[in-house]
């Protein structure tokens, strides 16, 4: 019986500390899963080189030549971890029957890449690698995740909790996923949308064995901030709350100060004044901000600008070596 060929889709930004450890792991994952039918011998491994500034992409060839598995593509530009690993996902497509996608520090426990697997026979399509710890995060880390999960369920986002991009889609999944084209990915939002049979693996992360985390603070909040402008419109209702109360309880203190004056006592204070315009101020600054948030996400997604742009990749390069013997 044929078995189903495998991708694992490696997002990669600077990593050549890591790429040849983590080749070789997953290529003896890769060999088991063939030695015990769960995968075909074609099975992949896709290195996406996410416009790396090191020696990322040379290892990736140099990988690629030596190892059977290892194919490659190279971004023109670093479009950032969510793109990158689209474009692994949507190369992977073509030729996969499913795809794993892991971070290139193996973070993410390899040996449950066996049990995905074992869900995809099962029929499932989608398989979320969950983690069922976080020590190795740091405290800031974990009660800000922790946080960040409750404050996305509050406002109706749909998210696996404790998931990051470690999952095994089919490629079922895959083409439904190609399907939502927006630009601003938050692909495990998205992934939540599609449907069809899914379950969970749970694994302890581990900490990045080399190299450093390639997700600053900086990057680390503009990637939350973009999964809740992304996926929900509560904010724009919250500040229209916010909007409508305080006209409400200004509009009494506004009576009240109007009954004081009648009554002759005016000993209208300028604090209270100054008070309620810088309030009123900040509150409206604040609203136009967010509305701009989101007018900025709808012109970003007029554009339709591509998400990302293959400069090369080490099946081209194989063709054209072949062309030019
Ligand atoms: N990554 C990427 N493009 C970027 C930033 C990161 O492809 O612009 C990749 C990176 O090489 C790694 C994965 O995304 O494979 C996750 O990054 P990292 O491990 O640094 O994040 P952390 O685990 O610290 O959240
Ligand atoms: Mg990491």
């Amino acid at each position: 019986m044929n078995q189903p060929l495998l991708t694992i889709a490696v997002p990669c930004y600077n990593e050549e500390e890591v790429l040849h450890e983590t080749a070789k792991q997953l290529t003896a994952v890769m060999n088991s899963l063939i030695e015990e039918n769960l995968a075909s011998e074609e099975s992949k491994l896709l290195f996406i080189d996410d416009g790396s500034r090191d020696q990322t992409w040379a290892i990736i060839e140099e990988l690629s030549q030596k190892n059977g598995f290892v194919t490659g593509i190279k971004l023109a530009r670093n479009a950032g971890h969510q793109k990158a690993l689209l474009a692994g996902l949507e190369t992977a497509m073509g030729f996969s029957d499913c795809v794993i996608s892991i971070d290139a520090d193996l973070q993410d426990d390899i040996s449950v890449i066996r049990e995905f697997m074992i869900k995809f026979h099962e029929g499932y399509d989608i398989v979320y690698g969950v983690r069922d710890n976080r020590e190795s995060d740091t405290f800031f880390k974990r009660v800000t995740a922790q946080g960040y999960y409750r404050f996305m369920k509050k406002m109706g986002v749909n998210l696996v909790y404790n998931h990051a991009d470690y999952r095994l889609m089919s490629k079922r999944a895959l083409e439904e996923l190609s399907r939502y084209s927006e630009q601003n990915l938050f692909l495990r939002g998205v992934v939540t949308l599609i449907g069809l049979k899914t379950t969970e693996v749970y694994y302890a992360r581990k900490e990045r064995f080399a190299g450093i985390s390639k997700y600053p603070l900086k990057k680390m909040l503009a990637f939350a901030f973009e999964g809740i402008t992304s996926f929900s419109i509560a904010p724009i209702r919250w500040i229209t709350l916010i909007g409508f109360l305080s006209f409400i309880s200004s509009s009494i203190a506004g009576i009240y100060a109007i009954l004081v004056k009648v009554m002759g006592h005016a000993a209208i204070g300028w604090a209270s004044l100054i008070i309620s315009v810088w309030f009123l101020g900040g509150l409206m600054l604040m609203s136009i901000g967010l509305i701009g948030e989101y007018i900025g996400k709808i012109y970003q997604e007029t554009k339709q600008r591509p998400r990302y742009g293959i400069e090369t990749d080490t099946f081209s390069n194989a063709f054209i070596q072949r062309k030019a013997v």
